[in-house]
């Protein structure tokens, strides 16, 4: 399978500017686009430990001389509105900011409340419909298409085995940006960053199912890419949550999809289960979870119509294992 250019990858400050510029020499030709959050406001991150980064000696600095050699490759930069209680005076000034420092970003991805405020202060560009958003059904996905003028959708969590979906955004003249290692359980209802309701979900699915199973159907290993459970025909990239992680992690997550290697990761570090899966809540369970038996629920939900029957969040729960 080609994967050149397929990669939207998260813009870590876990490691130095030297470390990062090898990294780029080596993996550059597989990356589509770095998605990022500036420091610019709090509010624009996620992750405490990503904004504490930046307060760090030097790192800001470092930050924005990462943004200009990946530039230089020719891959996209891709500015981040996804977290909440943001407002129409940060997208503005965040705006100002990036033209202060020189940096001309390719593509928006956003919440849909800040559509308005993005249209304003970033016209032209290409605007990506974030998987915050938290699109779980074609009619939501249907509503999203005739509220804005946005060219990509970024899909996740119930939608990573609808290959109907893809073809429908497709058909639509619209891309899909597919989130490959974060997906949270498909009857969650919502991922915004309220980690406390992925838990629960999370609890609630292990009183029915094996913690392998819910790995096996929220996690993408490198063959679904390849053996059909998973079309790639039309979907244009492969997001890759990495952020909190080292280059080490990504270099690991990268190496796997490529060369479809999993067994040798999982045997060195069980941790590394987090390549193909990492929300939060499995990686307690990661160093007890058998490989086998995930292999094995894999091999049902193949055979099974992947897109069919695991479309509807609530159908999960009446899947037999
Ligand atoms: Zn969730």
């Amino acid at each position: 399978m080609d994967f050149t250019k397929k990669f939207n990858l998260g813009l870590t400050l876990e490691t130095g500017y030297e470390e990062f510029a090898s990294f780029l020499e080596t993996y550059h030709t597989y990356i589509h686009s770095f998605y990022f959050s500036p420091p610019v406001d709090r509010r624009l991150h996620t992750r405490t430990k990503v904004a504490q980064a930046f307060w760090l000696p030097g790192k800001k600095r470092q930050f924005w001389k990462m943004l200009a050699l990946i530039k230089s490759y020719g891959i996209e930069l891709e500015l981040l509105f996804n977290t909440l209680q943001l407002d129409a005076e940060l997208i503005g000034k965040t705006a100002q900011q990036l033209a202060r420092n020189g940096v001309e970003v390719d593509s928006v991805c956003f919440l849909g409340d800040y559509y308005d405020a993005v249209r304003t202060y970033f016209p032209g560009k290409k605007y990506i419909l974030s998987f915050n958003n938290g699109y779980q059904r074609k009619a939501q996905i249907e509503q999203a298409i005739e509220a804005y003028d946005a060219e990509v959708f970024v899909l996740g969590s119930a939608f990573i085995r609808n290959n109907k979906i893809f073809a429908y955004l497709h058909e639509q003249g619209k891309q899909t940006y597919l989130l490959l290692n974060n997906g949270c359980s498909f009857n969650c209802g919502t991922c915004n960053n309220v980690l406390s309701v992925c838990e629960k979900s999370f609890q609630e699915n292990l009183k029915h199912h094996s913690v392998e199973y819910l790995y096996a159907l929220q996690s993408i290993f490198p063959h679904e890419l390849r053996d059909g459970t998973i079309d790639p025909t039309h979907i244009q990239c492969f997001k890759i949550s990495n952020r909190s992680s080292n280059l080490k992690f990504l270099r690991g997550v990268l190496d796997s999809y490529i060369t479809g290697r999993v067994d040798d990761y999982v045997r060195a570090d069980t941790n590394n289960y987090a390549f193909w899966g990492r929300a939060g809540y499995f990686w307690k369970h990661f160093s007890k979870m058998d490989l086998q038996k995930i292999r094995q629920y894999k091999e049902q939900i193949l055979h099974k119509d992947a897109g069919e029957r695991l479309y509807a969040p609530d159908e999960t729960k009446r899947e037999t294992e």
